[in-house]
């Protein structure tokens, strides 16, 4: 038996439920897994309210640290006793131990601890896309990148400094606004400044070559109005609410922009595309130039209090629930 986070009806952090469910014995292809971190994403409430619907009852959770405690049938690449992480779904991972398929399972280099990849699979690879795929980031550049003290800006914010870019970062405190600085963002904008206006100053006039947005309804056609000609407006979360429906002309009136609305599973959907995006991951975090900042740690049965601060705006960086 183990334990797990699961819910039966949409709605608040309130539908998350602690119980106990049978694990079993790992089928063809399948590992058995006990878990020492479980990352917390805030596609993980997205999956709770019903914005991206799921067949109820369901598990919650899409990445996770732990160990191999069994293998199954045809699983030649892992054994008992080896230490990986994944993103993975369904959503199945907010529990202590779980079966799960070893194509979706990486090894985990010695130089990174199992909270650290807890943290940083999900939001890693996230930021990995949108900086090498999404728009390829070029040294000189200059992005605009919300949520830059939260999970994915953290590691973004860094990675894109890394590359060459200027990295103007939009948080909505001043304690945000510190931590952003000290990991990647030349320049700040605060959430309820004029995001264009203020991105247009501090370009000269010019307006940036890419716009990370993940708010959503509050900030696209500010973000729009923040790109320079040709410039890629990236889309890629709903903090604020999902984005209405906009004409193509508001792309030709701004200068021939580029619009893609990317989710993370369509660059990852290969073995082989997953390992090399992990193995960028991996060395710019063992290379430090890239630091994970677990800034919030939970006990598993405490998932709804994690779920309501991440939405009250009140968390940085990565959180964890322990087991
Ligand atoms: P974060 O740690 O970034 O938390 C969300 C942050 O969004 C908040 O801290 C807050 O920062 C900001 N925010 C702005 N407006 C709101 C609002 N109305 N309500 C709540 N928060 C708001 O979360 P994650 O790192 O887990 O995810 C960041 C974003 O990236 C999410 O939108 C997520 O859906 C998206 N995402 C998309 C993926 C994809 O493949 N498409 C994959 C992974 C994440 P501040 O207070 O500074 O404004």
């Amino acid at each position: 038996m183990t334990k797990a986070i699961r819910f039966s009806s949409c709605g608040g952090p309130e539908v998350l439920e602690l119980v106990d469910v049978e694990v079993g014995a790992p089928a063809e292809g399948q590992v058995r897994l006990r878990h020492t971190a479980i990352g917390v994403n805030f596609i993980d409430t997205y999956h709770r309210s019903g914005l991206y619907p799921l067949p109820l009852p369901s598990g919650i959770g899409l990445e996770a640290a732990g160990i191999v405690e069994a293998v199954g049938p045809g699983v030649s690449e892992l054994s008992a006793g080896d230490r990986v992480a994944y993103v993975s779904r369904p959503p199945a991972a907010y529990c202590d131990g779980r079966l799960a398929p070893a194509e979706h399972l990486v090894r985990l280099p010695d130089g990174i601890d199992d909270e650290t990849a807890a943290a940083m699979m999900l939001k890693g690879l996230t930021a990995w896309y949108l900086l090498r795929r999404s728009y390829r980031v070029q040294a000189g550049d200059s992005v605009l990148l919300y949520a830059a003290a939260g999970g994915v800006g953290l590691i973004a914010a860094q990675w894109a400094r890394h590359l060459g870019a200027r990295v103007i970062g939009v948080v909505s405190t001043p304690e945000k606004a510190a931590l952003a600085k000290a990991h990647g963002c030349a320049d700040i904008i605060m959430a309820d400044e004029d995001i264009a206006a203020r991105t247009r100053e501090l370009t000269g006039g010019e307006g940036v070559a890419a716009a990370y947005d993940s708010v959503g309804r509050d900030t696209f056609k500010a973000s729009l109005d923040a790109l320079r000609p040709h410039g890629v407006m990236v889309t890629f979360g709903n903090a604020s609410g999902p984005v209405e429906p906009f004409s193509p002309l508001e792309l030709a009136g701004r200068g021939s922009l580029y619009v893609t609305r990317p989710t993370l599973f369509d660059f990852i959907n290969t073995r082989k595309g997953l390992l090399e995006a992990c193995a960028e991951l991996f060395a710019v975090v063992e290379g430090g130039q890239v630091s994970i900042e677990v800034k919030q740690r939970y006990a598993l049965a405490d998932a709804a209090q994690a779920h309501r601060d991440l939405e009250a705006r009140r968390t940085t960086g990565s959180t964890i629930l322990l087991p």
